[in-house]
């Protein structure tokens, strides 16, 4: 049954749990913290929905969507928008639009644990619960039978989620709704839940505090640096980029703790799945410096009809450029490549069951000299950065 299939195939989209007629699939965690599916077959008819269902396993109809996108470079005219947003904040300004036509959001959101989920919103004020992106795989649970339970309501329904989430809820629904309208966005991977976890577990030792709230890609020091800002019910704020927050560096220089389906991701071609795809505009200065002010620049990338209606109704919200997929790839690999996998990866995983965070990536992490005096050169630059805000304050 689904359960037998390959872990390099899974994504954990639950649609396979969504579909089951019997309710018996459960996404269960692996001893590395990924959900994948497991079947109570005592309970199970065999009637094949969940391997039908499957993304992993069968085509997803592309049907409407263009080979190849339009692409603009942009940002909501908002300023607090843009700064608490991690690119741009356009998805905000989609968002709104969405519930202004007394329609409803699936986004995600942080819960008590600091771990992710999706969840609907209804209201304007809902929409800073779900912004910023938090780079942990966020938990789908049965949301795709109340998005078609609205759907068939005649409800407008916004769903934004990584790829291979867009490919599981069409293939779920089975047939298109034009009051659906999908976003996804240029994804690198999702990571582990459980290495998060320690990583959070080590900061609340360091700090002696339990975590309040996460903010990764926080622009206090500029967009350009990837800051990652904690903040602790004690008061007290870590604040670190790119170069120098552990669970950052794992992620984007060392790729230790990615799902291994993102090794191999299926979803880095054209036509894309959803009808907007969102995306950071890495690169936008070396088209044009006006366009990178260090507060966030969004690449949209426009899909289908439905995707360009969305965009033009929000055209008086935001700042916006038109660009080329050439300038997009520019600097954006992951547009069409996988990460390459660490192979320390799952020794590192394996290893957080004994040891905390840091010590684990100390173990398995060489930094190599050309990479310590990059980082040195950065953490200087950082330095300087910090410095300066605080005198202009
Ligand atoms: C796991 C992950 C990997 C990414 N990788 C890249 C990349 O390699 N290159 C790149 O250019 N951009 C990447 N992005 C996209 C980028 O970080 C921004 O989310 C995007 O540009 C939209 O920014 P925004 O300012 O418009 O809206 P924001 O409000 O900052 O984010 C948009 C929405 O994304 C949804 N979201 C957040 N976290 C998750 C999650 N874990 N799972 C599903 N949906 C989520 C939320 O509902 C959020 O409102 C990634 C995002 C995520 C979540
Ligand atoms: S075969 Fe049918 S009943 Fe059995 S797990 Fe799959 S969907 Fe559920
Ligand atoms: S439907 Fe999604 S969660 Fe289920 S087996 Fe396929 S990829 Fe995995
Ligand atoms: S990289 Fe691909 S498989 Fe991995 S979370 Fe993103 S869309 Fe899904």
């Amino acid at each position: 049954m689904i359960d037998t299939i390959k872990k390099e195939l899974c994504t954990g989209c639950n649609a396979c749990s969504n579909i089951c007629p019997q309710n018996c699939i459960e996404m269960k965690d692996d001893k590395f913290g990924f959900r994948y599916p497991t079947v109570e077959y005592d309970k199970c008819i065999k009637c094949q929905l969940c391997i039908k269902t499957c993304p992993s396993l069968n085509k997803v109809s592309l049907n409407g969507k263009w080979t190849i996108p339009k692409i603009f470079a942009a940002w909501s005219l908002d300023e607090e928008i843009r700064f608490n947003s991690t690119s741009g904040g356009v998805f905000s300004e989609l968002a709104k639009q969405i519930i202004n036509n007394t329609g409803i959001v699936v986004a995600v959101r942080y819960n008590e644990k600091n771990l992710v989920e999706h969840c609907m919103i209804e209201t304007e004020d809902e929409i800073k619960i779900i912004r910023q992106s938090k780079y942990i795989q966020s938990d789908i649970g049965f949301i795709y039978k109340v998005i078609k339970t609205k759907l068939l309501e005649e409800k407008l329904v916004g769903f934004c989620g990584s790829p291979c989430q867009v490919a599981g809820l069409l293939n779920f629904l089975g047939k298109p709704f034009d009051n659906l309208i999908t976003f996804d966005f240029v994804c690198r991977g999702t990571n582990s839940p459980e290495a998060y976890l320690k990583y959070i577990d080590m900061l609340e030792k360091q700090y002696e505090s339990k975590v309040k709230k996460v903010w990764f890609k926080n622009k206090t020091y500029g967009w350009n640096r990837f800051s990652t800002r904690i903040d602790f019910e004690n008061g007290k704020t870590y604040i670190k980029d790119r170069y120098t927050d552990l669970f950052m560096r794992g992620y984007i220089e060392e790729n230790l703790y990615m799902r291994p389906c993102c090794f191999d991701c299926k979803y880095k071609s054209f036509p894309r799945v959803s009808d907007l795809t969102l995306a950071d505009f890495w690169g936008v200065r070396a088209i044009d410096p006006v366009l990178d002010p260090d507060k966030g620049t969004s690449l949209i990338m426009i899909n289908s009809e439905k995707g360009n209606k969305i965009f033009n109704s929000i055209r008086k919200n935001i700042l916006y450029r038109e660009s080329t997929l050439e300038a997009a790839f520019s600097g954006n690999g992951c547009i069409a490549k996988s990460a390459i996998k660490n192979l320390k990866s799952d020794i590192f995983l394996e290893m957080l069951h004994t040891y905390s965070f840091d010590v684990c990536f100390k173990k398995c992490v060489k930094s190599n000299i050309l990479k310590r005096i990059k980082r040195k050169f950065y953490m200087t630059a950082s330095k300087v950065k910090r410095t300066l805000i605080s005198f202009k304050k």
